[in-house]
C-alpha cells in the first residue's frame, strides 16, 4: 500500500460512517431490551458506557491516534479524558478472541433477546430489526473495519493485535 492511504487523521466522512453503524446498533439494542423491560435498557446502556471506557483506558491512550483523529473519533476523545500512555503497550498486548467476547455481547443480548420475544410472540417490525442489527454487526463491522479503519491505520502498520487477530481467522477461513 503506499504511504499516502494511511491516514494521519480519517477524513470526517468516516468518523461519522463509523459512528453512526455503532449508534444504530445500540439504539437497536436499546429499544429491544425496552420491550422487555425500561430497567433492562438502563442495564445495557451502562454496560456500553463501561466497554467504552474500557476501551479509550486500555487501547486508546496507548494507539497511535491518541489525539489524533482516528475512523472513530476516540482518538481525540481519548485525550480529552485520559492522560497519554505508553504506544509499546499496544503492539506488545495479547489479544484472544475471549477478549472480545464482552463486545459481542453488546448485539448477542438484545440478537437473543429479540429471539425469544418473536417466539412468544410473532412481530415483523421486531423481525425487522433483529435482521438489521444483525446486518449491522456482521456486514456493516466487517466493511468499517475493512473498508475505512484498518485499511488506512497507521498503527496497523506499527503492530496492532486485534488485526493480527482477524487475519488469522481470515487466513484459517481461506484455507
Ligand atoms: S488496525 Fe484496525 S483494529 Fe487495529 S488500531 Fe487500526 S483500526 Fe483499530
Amino acid at each position: 500500500m503506499p504511504p499516502s492511504d494511511y491516514y494521519d487523521n480519517y477524513p470526517y466522512s468516516s468518523v461519522i460512517l463509523a459512528n453512526s453503524l455503532q449508534i444504530a446498533v445500540y439504539a437497536i439494542g436499546a429499544y429491544i431490551l425496552y420491550l422487555v423491560g425500561t430497567s433492562w435498557v438502563f442495564l445495557y446502556l451502562i454496560y456500553i458506557i463501561l466497554l467504552e471506557i474500557r476501551l479509550l483506558r486500555i487501547s486508546c491512550v496507548n494507539c497511535y491516534y491518541y489525539g489524533k483523529r482516528c475512523f472513530s473519533g476516540k482518538g481525540r476523545l481519548c485525550s480529552i479524558l485520559f492522560k497519554k500512555g505508553q504506544p509499546k503497550k499496544f503492539i506488545k498486548k495479547k489479544l484472544s478472541w475471549k477478549d472480545i467476547v464482552p463486545d459481542l455481547f453488546v448485539s448477542l443480548i438484545p440478537l437473543l433477546t429479540g429471539l425469544v420475544l418473536l417466539i412468544k410472540r410473532f412481530d415483523w417490525i421486531l423481525l425487522g430489526l433483529l435482521v438489521v442489527l444483525f446486518f449491522l454487526t456482521s456486514v456493516g463491522n466487517s466493511f468499517v473495519r475493512g473498508s475505512l479503519a484498518c485499511k488506512h491505520c497507521k498503527q496497523r502498520k506499527l503492530g496492532c493485535p486485534a488485526e493480527k487477530l482477524f487475519a488469522k481467522k481470515n487466513k484459517s477461513a481461506a484455507s
